[in-house]
């Protein structure tokens, strides 16, 4: 079955084909030649996710889906939240958000660093829309790891069960116990209930 995937972003695009497998074709839209940014301009995650699935399905007509994922901070009263991606500017620059993270919460201990990354993911097809969610529980670490790998906070997030940041577990450790690992789940069953 073919899918969009409503993101222009690698790392995700990766996560959704190794978490949905090979019964699913996933495609981004820069796959389609399409390389411009998805608008995500609501108050709420489920506002921006289903934003952007409809952005999708207009352009293109086809199945497709899309995420998206705000990082809860307790201490910050679920700061950054809905503005995780533009947390410290309009540039999106990750390594400035996570910066602006641990400076906002300098001197707070680490057992008062609990957060939680929630994720929605919009599907549509035939123009119904339907959401799936994911939550992923954890603490904000002292400092930022220096591992390679992930995107966004992973440098900076201990996933609970784990002594390491999301940055320095596999893709399948992540995948497995993810926010939208959780959420593409759930939309994997959805769609194999109904494909078989
Ligand atoms: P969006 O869903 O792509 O809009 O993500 C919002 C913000 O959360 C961006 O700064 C992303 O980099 C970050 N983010 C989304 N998913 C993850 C993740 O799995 N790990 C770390 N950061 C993430």
């Amino acid at each position: 079955m073919k899918l969009v995937f409503a993101t222009n972003n690698q790392h995700k695009a990766q996560e959704a084909k190794s978490i949905l497998g090979e019964g699913f074709e996933i495609v981004t839209p820069s796959e389609l030649g399409f390389e411009e940014d998805i608008p995500e301009t609501h108050p709420t995650i489920r506002e921006n996710s289903i934003q952007k699935a409809s952005f999708i399905w207009e352009k293109f007509g086809t199945s497709c889906f899309a995420d998206d994922t705000g990082l809860e901070v307790d201490w910050l009263d679920g700061a950054p939240g809905v503005y995780s991606a533009r947390y410290a500017g309009d540039e999106k620059d990750p390594g400035k958000n996570r910066i602006k993270l641990l400076k906002e919460l300098e001197g707070v201990p680490f057992e008062k660093r609990t957060a939680h990354f929630k994720c929605v993911i919009t599907l549509i097809e035939n123009g119904k829309a339907i959401e799936f969610e994911g939550l992923c529980k954890g603490h904000i670490a002292m400092e930022e790891s220096d591992a390679v790998n992930g995107f966004g906070y992973d440098k900076i997030f201990i996933p609970e069960g784990f002594d390491r940041t999301m940055a320095e577990i596999s893709i399948e450790e992540k995948n497995a116990i993810s926010h939208r690992g959780e959420a593409m789940r759930k939309l994997a069953c959805h769609l194999q209930g109904r494909h078989e």
